[in-house]
């Protein structure tokens, strides 16, 4: 496995005083690597886990041919291309209860929406279109040979886009396992799932002025809200959370906090006591640990934070060392180490999507920094709109509980008029 510095060395324009957000995604994402160890579970029991394996699928989903809709199931060398023709219905197909006879020229039968096609047919007639006087159904010319029949195979062709007839792939290791993969993986008849293990994850906050709360505060004092984000942030992500508390400025617990940490977990997240100042003792007590780059990103809110691998008792566990600042430990959580995690657990997709969307509000942004506005976006005349949440301050949690997306202004992007387009990340379901 390539050290630290080793990724470093390969990544162009590498300043830890100046850092872009993109380049430390580089970093990060060259670095962490997938943990090992999967398990099988009942299928409800894996909603939110990550797929271990591929799903291949064992049969076709349908098995056989069936109707779309109710109506008349036909033989299409029967119908006219120009004139009416009148049939004789010989029988009613439900689904889960097929027609079994054979259907001869000049016949059709009475289909439901599901049942099996009888055999010799392959086109159904909606019943709105059809004239019936007794067991005699005169059908409009104008047909599509083939229409409203479903073929075998084509319902899971049709709902991952891709080829998942029996013996191809229904689903991709990697999958996040949502509703629709509890259905489709049902739908094939599967019980039991492989799944990734849960991730270990532990965090804890540091700062000798924080309060848990319960307490009285004193003067200088401010209670411990990054722990509840956090563990709010990292139980979303589907990881499995190890509350390691509030750890004072004292180098001595700061160590014995993060050796509990690597002997226990596959990754520590931590807030404060990386601004300058604090970060130098912190730098040298980590020294000892691992190796661990300290960064002072180009964005805004968050801009120091650190990032490595520490070992304790033989383990060890990849470190973010967030700011402290309560807005700033969200947005450097959800830009930085929520792909990282989910790349630990072997999730296929861990990039967000972007909108464009018109601002409302003028943005005053300098070029040489990203910056992450919080925002609520809307559908205005047809169009997604955004304007930003009161205060912008970085200790403002009320402006992410507020917002539900983030304004991403990029590294190189200037100041915003008020009708300009910008990008905007969805917060619903982010993490
Ligand atoms: P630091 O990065 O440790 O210098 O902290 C920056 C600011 O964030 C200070 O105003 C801290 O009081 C505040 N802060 C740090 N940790 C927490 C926390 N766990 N909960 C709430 N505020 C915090
Ligand atoms: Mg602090």
């Amino acid at each position: 496995m390539a050290t630290l510095k080793e990724v470093i060395s390969c990544t162009s324009d590498y300043d830890p005083d100046a850092l872009p957000v993109a380049k430390a995604n580089e970093v990060i994402r060259s670095f962490v690597k997938p943990v090992s160890g999967v398990e099988k579970l009942p299928v409800r029991a894996a909603l939110g886990r990550v797929l271990a394996r591929d799903i291949v699928s064992p049969i076709n989903v349908p098995l056989h041919d069936n109707s779309a809709m109710d109506g008349y199931a036909v033989r299409n060398d029967d119908l006219g291309a120009h004139m009416p023709v009148t049939l004789t219905e010989i029988g009613t197909a439900y689904a889960g209860k097929e027609f079994t006879g054979e259907v001869g020229r000049g016949e059709c039968v009475r289909v439901m929406t599901g049942a099996v096609m009888p055999t010799n047919t392959d086109t159904v007639i909606i019943q709105e279109a059809v004239t019936v006087e007794g067991n005699r159904i005169s059908i409009p010319p104008g047909q599509e040979p083939g229409q409203n029949r479903r073929l075998a195979g084509e319902d899971l062709h049709r709902l991952a886009g891709e080829d998942l007839q029996k013996g191809k792939p229904a689903l991709k290791a990697g999958a996040l396992l949502r509703p629709a993969e509890l259905g489709l993986i049902a739908s094939l008849g599967i019980g039991e799932v492989s799944v990734r293990r849960k991730l270990k994850v532990a965090f804890f906050s540091t700062g000798d002025e924080l309060v848990s709360v319960g307490k009285k505060l004193k003067a200088g004092e401010v209670y411990d809200s990054n722990r509840y984000t956090l563990w709010g942030m990292l139980t979303h992500l589907g990881c499995e959370v190890i509350d390691l508390g509030v750890v004072r400025d004292d180098p001595k617990k700061l160590e014995a906090a993060f050796r509990r940490a690597a002997a226990s977990a596959d990754a520590v997240v931590t807030s404060g006591g990386v601004s300058v100042g604090e970060a130098d003792f912190t730098k040298q007590m980590m020294a000892k640990l691992g190796e661990v780059v300290f960064w002072k990103i180009a964005m805004r809110p968050g801009r120091p934070m650190a990032f490595g691998r520490i070992r304790s008792r033989g383990k060890a566990a990849y470190l973010f060392g967030l700011p402290g600042n309560p807005v700033a430990v969200m947005v450097t959580f959800y830009h930085f180490v929520r792909g990282a995690l989910l790349t630990m657990m072997s999730r296929n997709d861990t990039d967000l999507p972007l909108l464009r969307a018109k601002s409302e509000t003028a943005m005053r942004k300098k070029p040489g920094r990203t910056e992450y506005q919080r925002g609520i976006l809307q559908l205005k005349n047809g169009e997604w709109s955004v304007r930003l949440t009161g205060a912008q301050g970085s200790g403002i949690l009320r402006s992410m509980s507020e917002a539900n997306c983030f304004v991403v202004l990029g590294h190189e992007q200037g100041s915003v008029k008020a009708g300009d387009y910008v990008e905007v990340m969805v917060m619903d379901g982010l993490v």
